[in-house]
């Protein structure tokens, strides 16, 4: 029995889980948050309910690194550090350099960290994350699994904007997409529920969180995404706008006195989507609990299902045809609603939802009707256990 370690660094957190392998068992997760600040957050969940927390100043992600591999010693999750064969990394961003999942070497660092030009929030992050841990375990396999490797299969056709060619073979201005290794475990599990080959499926997978995110697998590759060469385009998400004409930029900075292009882009970074919508909230829960007497609530639920109904309508188009439509992360997982009136919007595609089937949280289920021409399901998604997995298959 040995363990691998899945990692998930942001600028000023680092999420983690231990699994025990090959039993792909988790056997501890945690969090560190407020790295850099004062009064870090760090804490451990694990012996199958025990947790550990702790309030303590944590300069640096390698600080946080040593005193959570030193909780691994003293919780007695693992004996010895030789335990651990390797830790994988999520990272946001690997452009057109990473196809797959890689054993990380410096040449590959300097690369995720130049690719900060396309995630300039998330990749040198991620890159911090990676360096912490190989300063403190050097000797063990590092491996990278990128959000956009999935879509690496996208055709010319479906990641070339429309706009002078030139900019693609100059400046690589195309669609990445993001979300890449949650829409292929779903995709997997879904031909695995189906019993069916998934090189024989055309999938639709509904990634939506805060971030969200709709994807057309074809034969276990993908298609086509929503989101494009940045998180922002697409789904109304949380605060992010989705997809909107940008010659509103323009004539928006002007109307509202905004100088800097980056004021602009952080309004449709952190003000918009539900949030800009509503006008009070992100969270999708708050929208709900307000949709009886606030029409801007009412208003954001709305649109939010109709850009999902409008991605899955197109992404069927694009595949001409559907077999079975996934709903995942936060909201897919959650919001019953939402799942009912996006599909209930899609009977021209002959799907049809059970209501009763569909009355359910996060559990792995088939919610479509017997009759439904199209399977529809609910998988939560596990990011982290794809890590895990790649782990094994490059160390
Ligand atoms: P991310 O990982 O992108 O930050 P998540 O996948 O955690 O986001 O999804 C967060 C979203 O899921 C929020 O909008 C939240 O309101 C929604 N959500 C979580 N639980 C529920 C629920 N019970 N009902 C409706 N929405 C929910």
């Amino acid at each position: 029995m040995y363990k691998t370690m899945a990692i998930n660094a942001g600028s000023s957190s680092l999420k983690w889980k231990c699994y025990e392998m090959p039993e792909e068992k988790v056997i501890a997760s945690g969090i560190v948050e407020r790295i850099g600040l004062k009064e870090s957050l760090f804490s451990i969940d694990y012996n199958e309910g025990q947790a550990f927390n702790m309030v303590i100043n944590i300069d640096t992600h390698e600080v946080a690194v040593e005193m959570l591999l030193e909780q691994l010693i003293d919780l007695a999750i693992i004996e010895d550090y030789s335990e651990i064969t390797g830790v994988g990394h999520r990272v946001a961003a690997g452009g057109e350099s990473f196809a797959d999942s890689v054993l990380i070497t410096e040449g590959d660092l300097k690369e995720i960290e130049r690719l900060a030009e396309l995630a300039p929030l998330h990749n040198p992050a991620n890159a911090m994350g990676i360096r912490a841990f190989k300063q403190v375990l050097p000797d063990i396999a590092s491996v990278a699994v990128f959000d956009t490797s999935f879509h690496q299969t996208m055709a010319k056709e479906q990641y070339l904007y429309s706009i002078p060619i030139e900019y693609y073979e100059k400046h690589h201005a195309r669609r990445y997409g993001y979300h890449g290794t949650s829409h292929k475990y779903v995709s997997q599990r879904a031909a695995e529920i189906l019993n069916k080959p998934v090189e024989k499926l055309k999938l639709i997978s509904c990634h939506l969180g805060n971030g969200a995110s709709v994807c057309a697998v074809e034969g276990g590759k993908s298609v086509v995404t929503s989101m494009g060469f940045t998180p922002m385009a697409g789904l109304t998400m949380g605060t992010r706008s989705g997809d909107i004409d940008v010659s509103l930029l323009p004539y928006l900075m002007e109307k509202e006195n905004i100088s800097d292009l980056n004021d602009m882009m952080t309004i449709l970074n952190k003000e918009s989507g539900l949030k800009g919508l509503s006008g009070f909230s992100s969270d999708m829960r708050d929208l709900f609990e307000q949709e009886e007497e606030n029409e801007r609530a009412t208003l954001a639920l709305r649109i939010f299902e109709d850009r999902v109904k409008k991605y899955i309508g197109a992404y069927a188009a694009t595949m001409n045809g559907v077999d079975a439509i996934i709903f995942t992360a936060g909201i897919g997982e959650n919001a019953i609603q939402t799942r009912h009136n996006i599909i209930s919007g899609l009977g021209f595609l002959n799907v049809v939802i059970d209501a009763d089937e569909n009355n359910c949280r996060g559990i792995e289920k088939r919610i479509s009707a017997k009759e439904s021409g199209v399977d529809v399901l609910l998988i939560p998604t596990d990011e982290e256990l794809m890590i895990a997995r790649d782990i094994e298959r490059l160390r």
